[in-house]
């Protein structure tokens, strides 16, 4: 399957980057829903150009429900997943833990469809491109007993590169509380398994003290509306929670205008914060892309953004012998673009 990539080389392109919030579902390219649709035999619901105009998140989510829908074998799966490796590492993304949620996914069984996204980046590593790890996600409206399926069929068996739990969706839907879902994370915390939630952007803070509290997560995902309580910026600091903040999503659908944007007093704060895409296809945007938005937004030079990519490395669930490989990666990186700084004639790495 042919994918464009809309990628350009920026400032930050030679960067070694790391990503740890970005979903699978949002990383078709408007060419694979086509041509899924088509071998589906499936009409699309509105002209192609169309397809990624949303303006709230419901809308959003049963859009993924009905491409990913379009899946229907392992094949197709282990294809989509390959070419989401390869578009990572056009934009020199090495190593991202990828959320897939397979409750969208209804063409596929989730065993299989987990299998065949692991035989996919298995085989793009293989190749070269990026190392991708696999977060399946709960949907916030499913049940206890489904979320307690899923942790046990990861724990009796999955692909070795699965290395967390999380959860996602509309925060703000009626039944989004965490209580039915805290045996869920205790038993895959107990499997081995890292633990991520989605909190502060369709909930207040109050959906990220509980993610702390109930689930027990240590990282959120977003959480950029935890700037709303003073309090809770402090204990984020202190007990150094992970927020993965992704900057044109939350323009799209929450904020509306990036200069409102909280990332400048999450930092301030010092809260550990990761720059991510979320949806890279659907909002047309590259971990570079991202890292320029945050560069321009709090004013941060390359310290800053190396400090941040450490902080990825940091907060990652892998094994910490590849933790340590991605820390090297880009302290190299940055050794060589200073180098470059202070002689220019002598290496040509930015
Ligand atoms: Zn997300």
């Amino acid at each position: 399957m042919n994918v464009q990539l809309p990628v350009q080389a920026g400032p930050w392109h030679n960067l070694p980057k790391i990503e740890l919030h970005v979903h699978l579902e949002g990383g078709f390219s408007l060419e694979q829903v086509a041509h899924l649709a088509k071998a589906a035999g499936e009409p699309l619901p509105k002209p192609l150009d169309e397809l990624y105009d949303f303006t709230d998140l419901d809308s959003f989510l049963s859009l993924l429900d009905w491409w990913c829908g379009l899946v229907r074998n392992p094949e197709q799966a282990s294809g989509l997943a390959y070419d989401f490796a390869k578009f990572l590492s056009t934009d020199n993304v090495v190593y991202a833990e990828v959320i897939v949620n397979p409750t969208h996914w209804r063409g596929l069984k989730r065993p299989d469809l987990l299998q065949a996204v692991s035989d996919g980046f298995d085989q793009a590593q293989a190749d070269g491109f990026c190392d991708c790890r696999i977060s399946p996600s709960l949907l916030r409206q499913q049940s206890a007993e489904e979320a307690m399926e899923l942790v046990e069929e990861l724990d009796h068996g999955r692909p070795k590169r699965v290395v967390a739990l999380s959860i996602d969706g509309n925060q703000a839907v009626p039944s989004a509380g965490n209580a039915r879902f805290i045996t869920a994370f205790k038993a895959a915390r107990e499997s081995g398994l890292g633990t991520t939630a989605h909190a502060g952007e369709s909930s207040g803070p109050e959906g990220v003290r509980s993610a702390l509290d109930e689930l027990g997560v240590q990282r959120i995902d977003h959480g950029v509306r935890a700037v709303e309580d003073p309090a809770l910026l402090r204990r984020l600091a202190e007990e150094q929670i992970t927020l993965n903040v992704c900057l044109s999503s939350n323009t799209a659908l929450l904020y509306h205008d990036i200069n409102r944007h909280p990332l400048p007093r999450l930092l301030e704060a010092s809260v550990p914060v990761t720059i991510n895409t979320d949806d890279p296809m659907l909002l047309a945007t590259t971990m570079s892309r991202e890292i320029e938005l945050a560069t321009s937004l709090c004013r941060l030079g390359i310290n800053e953004v190396v400090a941040i990519m450490h902080q990825a490395a940091t907060a990652a669930f892998c094994e910490p012998r590849r933790s340590n490989e991605l820390h090297s990666l880009i302290d190299q990186w940055a050794t060589n673009i200073k180098r470059h700084h202070e002689h220019p004639s002598k290496d040509s790495t930015s």
